[in-house]
């Protein structure tokens, strides 16, 4: 995929069930809070994306996503399972940080 690699880490990922938000913590002070659902319609594995892998889309849930489960990635990505939705995404740090720059995630933070 097409997108600026920064290699900055990912020093903390929190999830904040009643708001359906992921919140990311970058070491360089970078904070984005994400909704599950956007998280699902941007999901990278090659089911979701199917033959537009080459790009970043946007593909819009059948459904609201209630809940996530995360797992460490080496020290590069994320695992995220939407439950009732996908759950093979490895998001990397970068890709993360790359669609939530997209949907202006990262305003009220520090900045970069
Ligand atoms: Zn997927």
């Amino acid at each position: 995929m097409n997108y600026q690699k920064t290699s900055i880490p990912l020093i903390e990922a929190r999830r904040l069930p009643e708001e359906r938000i992921l919140r990311l913590t970058w070491q360089d002070g970078l904070v984005m809070s994400f909704p599950y659902t956007l998280l699902q319609g941007y999901c990278p594995c090659a089911h979701c994306r199917g033959h537009v892998a080459s790009e970043i889309v946007y593909l819009p849930p059948k459904k609201e996503i209630s809940s996530i489960e995360l797992a460490p990635v080496g020290n590069y990505a994320l695992s995220i399972a939407c439950v009732g939705g996908c759950n093979s995404g490895i998001y990397s740090f970068d890709f993360l940080r790359e669609i939530g720059r997209r949907e202006g995630l990262d305003q009220g933070s520090l900045p970069s």
